[in-house]
């Protein structure tokens, strides 16, 4: 029986490479967090040195035999006929990477990586300018590249196949199109039913909260979370961002307002899951596919869990709301425990997806899902992409971008060539919410511990159902093992139905 100490040389030479990945991912902290600006152009050159460095190993000739001593490289068929489970899986998800690999040749690789670097700037202009036509010349290359890239990685219905499969192993167009279909049609009439409720939650004051104290409070839950600081640490950049090297080194990001003492504390909170989950990964497999994590989706599910099922939960303020008020005793003097739980759980249509509140949240990406299908399938032209933006917002969510920067332009993914992406964020709010469930079923004093600010049996239960697991199993399979059922929009749209029941007292 093939074992995983039989692809000990296999283990090794993967290893190495992600010696070079973390490297990599060092230095892009660093730019994110304590870089001088000046130093943008030579860093993008060492950036792009290391990665490449990294792809030329995975698609060498060295890996090409290793890889033929145990599979047949054409169909991915391993040899041994009843392997190790986890050597299957391991030889199963490397056989899967480089196949993506040797697909794509490196002087397509580095085109797009030089494209898209470049694409960035240009976004970034228009989106000061608030004015697309700045972006459309970078787009419209960028699209004619992904384009290119399906083909190069194959497919047998859509082209978006191949390009959301980067992002969500086994995910197709079809089912995602099902999927979020059916959601909109359960979503609709519950945020109609919302706009119609007389209640009208308090919007919070707008303090001050000082930046120094948004950061200890912030600290304190990560901690109670189960986040280890002695294996992590907390920095601010623009945008919050979760990065790991090893399970001994994962580190966040958030950024504060003083206006505002939601921002942190929210970033905190989902970057802290994303956090635990990479924290939790087996330090025994790292390098390898089994000490990795499943997928953008599954990963989105632990931040999900985290800022959303547990940190716009009603217990968990029942904890933290006096320690909140003890921080901010000035700004929050008249502010109760349930009108704080319903300003932090309000709904309201608007124009900006990383600002859209839990229900809402869900539609931005489809409206996403349904352009960038569109861009790719070749349906819709990029020149004509704005309109059909500010379009689909107004028939979705009843709002109208008053320019490019709050509509087309608000966010970097396309830039960076992430065609594909947006979806794992709502796969990320149905998985959050099916493995919710469960772990109330499992736990079934979990409530009452949450209000008693003791989340270990909750962090135990990730660790050991969901975390150590790696790429063991698929997505899919995960939902099955832990959950006893496949991916299931019910729990999402029950979830949803039952909070905004309290919120807005119907
Ligand atoms: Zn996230």
């Amino acid at each position: 029986m093939l074992t995983l100490a039989d692809l000990r040389p296999l283990i090794a030479q993967l290893q190495e490479i992600a010696h070079l990945h973390s490297a990599a991912a060092v230095l892009a902290w660093d730019q994110e967090t304590y870089m001088p600006r000046g130093g943008a152009a030579a860093r993008a050159d060492t950036l792009a040195m290391l990665q490449g460095a990294a792809h030329d190993r995975f698609v060498s000739s060295a890996m090409d035999d290793l890889l033929a001593r145990w599979i047949d490289p054409e169909t991915g068929t391993i040899f041994d006929s009843e392997p190790e489970p986890a050597a299957r899986a391991l030889l199963r998800e490397v056989w899967r990477d480089y196949r993506r690999a040797k697909r794509l040749p490196t002087a397509f690789v580095s085109l797009l990586e030089k494209t898209c670097a470049l694409a960035q700037d240009a976004w970034v202009d228009a989106r000061d300018a608030k004015q697309f036509a700045r972006f459309l010349p970078s787009l419209e290359q960028i699209v004619t590249l992904k384009r290119e890239e399906a083909s190069l990685l194959g497919f047998t219905t859509s082209p978006y196949d191949p390009l959301v499969d980067t992002f969500e192993p086994d995910m197709t167009t079809a089912r995602l199109t099902a999927l979020f279909a059916d959601l909109k049609t359960r979503l609709t009439p519950l945020l109609r039913r919302v706009q119609d409720a007389p209640v009208r939650p308090d919007a919070l004051p707008t303090g001050p909260y000082g930046a120094e104290q948004q950061i200890r409070f912030s600290r304190v839950v990560l901690e109670a979370m189960g986040y280890d600081f002695s294996r992590g640490r907390l920095d601010q950049s623009a945008h919050p961002f979760t990065t790991g090297f090893h399970p001994s080194d994962v580190r966040l990001t958030t950024r504060v307002a003083t206006d505002d003492v939601i921002t942190c504390l929210f970033s905190c909170l989902h970057e802290g899951g994303h956090g635990l989950y990479d924290q939790g990964l087996d330090p025994g497999h790292w390098g390898t596919p089994l000490g990795d994590s499943v997928s953008l989706g599954l990963h989105e599910s632990q931040s999900r869990l985290w800022e959303n099922c547990v940190g716009r939960s009603r217990e968990f303020w029942v904890h933290f709301f006096p320690l909140l008020k003890a921080a901010f005793p000035d700004a929050l003097a008249d502010v109760s425990l349930e009108a704080f739980h319903a300003a932090i759980n309000v709904v309201r249509p608007s124009l900006i997806r990383t600002e859209a509140d839990e229900l809402t949240y869900n539609f931005h990406i489809i409206v996403r899902f349904e352009l960038e299908q569109a861009l790719i399938s070749g349906t819709l032209l990029p020149r004509d992409l704005p309109g059909a933006w500010n379009a689909a917002m107004q028939t979705t969510l009843g709002v109208s971008p008053s320019h490019d920067g709050e509509g087309v332009l608000q966010d970097i993914h396309w830039a960076h060539g992430a065609f594909g992406y947006f979806p794992t964020y709502t796969l990320g709010n149905l998985y959050a919410a099916q493995f919710w469930q469960q772990v109330n079923r499992d736990i079934n004093d979990l409530p009452t511990l949450i209000e008693g600010g003791r989340f270990e049996p909750l962090v135990g239960w990730l660790r050991d159902r969901i975390h150590r697991w790696g790429r063991t199993y698929s997505s899919e399979e995960l939902l099955v093992r832990t959950t006893g059922e496949g991916l299931n929009p019910e729990y999402l749209v029950d979830y949803l139905e039952a909070k905004y029941a309290t919120v807005y007292r119907w």
